[in-house]
């Protein structure tokens, strides 16, 4: 992939897919290509192939999906499904019949079994039953991770998969009925800050383990798989950086400034016990994760307070779970 090469990062609004056109841009690639739900909704097979003829990217990340935390994916199960499995087999068709020279499919750590050995390598895919509060998630993903895999056996298709650990970074869903639970909880201590509110709910027990990666770690990850990665095997992408919910909202409170207290609402679920990547394998190939955990809080943070707390945009008290869907 050189600078001039043609790529397109579907999902360039979202999470991953903003992060990685921030890295390419300042990497020098100044031919990419990306499109709003508005102009193209990827669940359109037709309008798929229409804007893939059009304009014949030849590198693709596929970063588009339908996301949410652990309430919105046990609510919106279908649609999770649904829409997930539409994007990705007319995406990677699409990649294949117009000639798509790399594509770079984004799986989630989600995808493996629920109750797998710690680290989980990427050998442990489909070795066991899935955790079931995103379990249609996970489902569309393996499918994501099967396409690519079977476009490369039959066809010879140069199409990766990767399986990031649980991500976080600015352009999040900062909302606790639909975010995951970095957003969630930042909102949530902004939001009692302003309230002056003594105590703040979160979910669970807190005492689920869960790897956090600053997305800017993941968008460079990213860029170095299009590079050097050329195999059926999915690969993971992790930081090794793991902690309890509850030493998590600890580190936030501390960091947002709220000095109330937490208490934990036992009767939301905890969903996994523990997801903890076995990153050796891009490791050893030469990437590994830069970001300390509280230093990429501290950025996010920050951006939060600028974005949201001081123009007035706290999405918190919603009310509503609404779907995130990031298709364009
Ligand atoms: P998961 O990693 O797929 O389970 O997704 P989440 O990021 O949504 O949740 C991670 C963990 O944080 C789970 O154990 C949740 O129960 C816990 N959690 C605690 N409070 C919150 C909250 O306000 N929002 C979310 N999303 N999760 C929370």
């Amino acid at each position: 992939m050189n600078k001039a090469c043609k790529i397109y990062v579907a999902g360039h609004t979202g999470l991953v897919g903003s992060a990685i056109v921030k890295r390419l841009s300042l990497d020098g690639c100044n031919n990419i290509v990306t499109r709003t739900i508005a102009q193209l909704d990827l669940r359109d097979q037709k309008a798929v192939n229409q804007f893939f003829e059009c304009e014949q990217p030849e590198f693709v990340f596929l970063a588009a999906a339908r996301v949410g935390g652990i309430l919105a994916n046990t609510m919106y199960r279908a649609d999770f499904m649904y829409d997930n499995v539409a994007i990705q087999l007319n995406v990677v068709h699409a990649c294949y019949v117009y000639g798509v020279k790399k594509l770079l499919f984004f799986g989630s750590s989600c995808i493996y079994p629920r109750d797998c050995p710690q680290p989980i390598c990427e050998t442990y895919l489909m070795s066991g039953p899935l955790e079931i509060t995103n379990e249609p998630y996970a489902i569309a993903k393996i499918a994501g991770v099967a396409l690519c895999r079977s476009y490369r056996e039959q066809y010879n298709s140069s199409f990766i998969s990767c399986m990031p650990t649980n991500l976080y970074g600015t352009h999040d869903t900062f909302c606790q009925l639909n975010g995951h639970v970095i957003p969630s909880l930042i909102a949530i201590f902004f939001d009692a800050i302003y309230r002056q509110s003594k105590s703040v709910v979160l979910w669970g027990t807190g005492k689920p383990l869960r790897e956090f990666l600053y997305v800017d770690d993941l968008a460079q990850a990213a860029s170095f798989l299009m590079d050097q990665y050329d195999s059926p095997e999915p690969i993971n992408v992790g930081s090794g950086q793991e902690i309890s919910i509850r030493d998590l909202a600890g580190l936030i409170k501390e960091i947002t400034g709220y000095n109330g207290e937490i208490v934990f609402d036992c009767v939301k679920p905890d969903g996994s016990p523990r997801k903890l990547l076995d990153s050796s394998k891009i490791n050893a190939l030469g990437w590994s994760a830069k970001t300390a955990l509280r230093d990429g809080l501290q950025h996010v943070v920050d951006w939060y307070k600028v974005h949201c707390v001081e123009t007035g945009h706290m999405q918190i008290d919603s009310g509503h779970i609404k779907d995130k869907v990031i298709m364009g």
